[in-house]
């Protein structure tokens, strides 16, 4: 299987072994059987924040396309493999208020959770009661403080070989026609940024948290262009000339200093080629380091 067709940037070479389970019996048999065999294992969702190396991925790839999705109250439950825009649209549909401004991102409810996602002022954690996971030994639950999130950062991060089953999260009542009209809004503007087509994986590198810049960082970011308490990377980006760059088939947006797309042909090398020369630039000018959104697969430990 070759991962360019399991990713939006439609880059990857190929897995060694490539599986997918629906069922958690199918996939627990699976990941027990990698395991038994010493092969490594890794584990994908719809491939939205990925960046797979051009050789491909050594060992099993498991994914989990498990997607029920049910509610007790209040109460949701999404297996891991479910559409996080299923999801948004369920609460909106049940009149439950929380996941609505996360309308729009692409991806698996298991990888929302392990990349904290949000937009708009949300992030996922704010909603999460219990996460189910394969934690490479058995199955269990964690809760919410257990999943130690952050901005754009979970205990996953830091346990690669865990595997998120499924999530529980509590919202809110509300009127679904209200929580319909911001999704719609929030829709609208998502859609002019990112196209339907565009092969890219949103924002490549997380923002900045201000009170953790240096002073004479911070004093160069323009308060109008601060939201949340955080300076766009793509602000720092637009200083260092990044709109426009290219490296081969890849390039940065006209219109967002902080979005880099697969124009045709692009490959991973040049990805990789056009971030660090983006990272270099914002170093130099700076002395700052930019951390990627971006995970990458199939590449050497820095
Ligand atoms: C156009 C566009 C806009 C975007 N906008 C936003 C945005 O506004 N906010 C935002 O937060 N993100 C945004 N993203 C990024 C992306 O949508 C999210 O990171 C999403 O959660 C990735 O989901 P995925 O299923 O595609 O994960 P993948 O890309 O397949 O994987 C991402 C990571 O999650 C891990 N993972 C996946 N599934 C599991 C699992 N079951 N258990 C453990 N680990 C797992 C993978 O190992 C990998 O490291 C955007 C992406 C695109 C393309």
């Amino acid at each position: 299987m070759l991962l360019s067709q399991r990713t939006r940037f439609g880059i990857g070479g190929p897995a060694e072994l490539y599986v997918e389970a629906s069922s958690e019996a199918a996939f627990s048999a699976a990941w027990r059987i990698a395991r038994s065999a010493g092969a490594g294992y890794s584990v994908i969702g719809a491939g939205t924040n990925l960046i797979v190396s051009d050789q491909g991925v050594d060992g099993i790839v498991l994914r989990f396309t498990a997607d029920k999705i049910s509610s007790d109250g209040t109460m949701v439950r999404a297996e891991a493999g479910a559409e996080l825009q299923a999801l948004v649209d369920y609460s909106i549909e049940h009149g439950l208020r929380g996941l609505e401004t996360m309308t729009g991102i692409p991806g698996s409810a298991g990888a929302a959770i392990y990349g904290n996602a949000g937009a708009y002022g949300h992030s996922i954690d704010e909603r999460v009661e219990r996460v189910r996971i394969l934690d490479g030994d058995t199955i269990r639950s964690l809760t919410a403080p257990e999943c130690q999130f952050r901005y754009r950062e979970s205990i996953f991060k830091e346990h690669k070989d865990w595997i998120i089953l499924g999530v529980e999260l509590h919202l809110t009542p509300a009127s679904a026609a209200e929580l319909r009209q911001t999704a719609d809004e929030i829709l609208k503007v998502r859609l002019a940024k990112y196209p339907a087509a565009m092969k890219c994986a949103g924002s490549i590198f997380k923002n900045l948290i201000l009170a953790e810049l240096p002073e004479h960082v911070r004093r160069q970011i323009p308060e109008r262009v601060i939201r949340e308490g955080k300076a766009p990377s793509a602000y720092l980006l637009e200083q260092v000339g990044a709109k426009g760059m290219r490296s081969g088939g890849v390039r940065v947006a006209d219109y967002h200093a902080n979005l880099i797309y697969n124009d045709g042909g692009g490959t991973a090398r040049q990805l990789r080629a056009l971030i660090d020369e983006l990272k270099s630039r914002v170093r130099a000018r700076f002395g700052l380091e930019l951390e990627e959104e971006v995970q990458y697969l199939g590449f050497p430990p820095d």
